[in-house]
């Protein structure tokens, strides 16, 4: 069986305030994308394809795969415009695999163990996604800034990733997809759930394992390592 983890870090960063994105910003000392390659290197994924601009390819190549020993990142592709420009480069060029799992280069607290979870439950499911019950209650607003409605919080989940597929079922969905109009796709379930067939699994996952967005997450993050250590 050939599972292909595909990590994202092809984003600009633009909510960080910063030149450089997020993704290679250092965290105790590392970048913030060592720690998820390094978490499916320890996993029982077989190879990671890494997404990233064109212009940090080599960067990529030399500071972090070759100069942490990454054995399983075997190829670096292109990123695209929007994320899932991105997801779907990668997708293209995993053809072969049976599982794949997107993964945010920006998420550095995954675990292998997630990883190792994930793995089992996708062969029972067929999609399968990280998430947390959401500590917050979540309202719809009205368009006029007035609350319209509020979602009952027992069901309401949080979503991160990795989000994993069995790989020919996600591939034709983000082919269908890709031919329509979809602007407002903000994760790879959604793909799923609207041009995929079956359900997707939610899998409980861990509130440290967060996406570092603004300043204040590279904060939330050293003291997380702190934790780690
Ligand atoms: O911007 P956002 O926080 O949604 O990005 C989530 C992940 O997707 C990040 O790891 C980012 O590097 C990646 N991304 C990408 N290509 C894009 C936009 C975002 O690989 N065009």
């Amino acid at each position: 069986m050939k599972d292909t983890a595909i990590v994202l870090a092809g984003g600009r960063g633009s909510r960080m305030k910063s030149d450089l994105p997020k993704q290679f910003m250092k965290l105790g000392g590392v970048e913030v994308l060592y720690y998820s390659l390094k978490a499916f290197e320890l996993s029982r994924v077989s190879k990671v394809i890494l997404v990233t601009g064109e212009q940090y390819a080599e960067f990529c190549q030399k500071e972090i795969v070759e100069k942490y020993g990454l054995n399983k990142v075997e190829s670096i592709v292109c990123s695209g415009k929007e994320r899932y420009d991105s997801v779907y480069n990668g997708l293209k060029n995993a053809s072969g695999s049976d599982y794949v799992y997107i993964h945010d280069g920006a998420r550095p607290f995954v675990t292998p163990e997630l990883i190792n979870r994930l793995y089992d439950e996708v062969r029972k499911h067929g999609a399968v996604i990280a998430a947390v019950p959401s500590k917050d209650t979540i309202k719809i607003e009205d368009g006029e800034g007035f609350v319209k409605n509020t979602l009952d919080r027992k069901l309401l989940w949080s979503v991160q990733t990795p989000q994993v597929f069995a790989y020919p079922s996600i591939m034709k969905a983000y082919e269908k997809m890709m031919e329509e109009n979809h602007d407002d796709i903000t994760d790879d379930a959604m793909v799923f759930e609207r041009y995929g067939r079956g359900e997707v699994k939610l899998c409980e996952a861990d509130y440290t394992n967060i996406k570092i967005t603004t300043p204040e997450d590279m904060i939330m993050g050293e003291n997380f390592l702190k934790k780690f250590q």
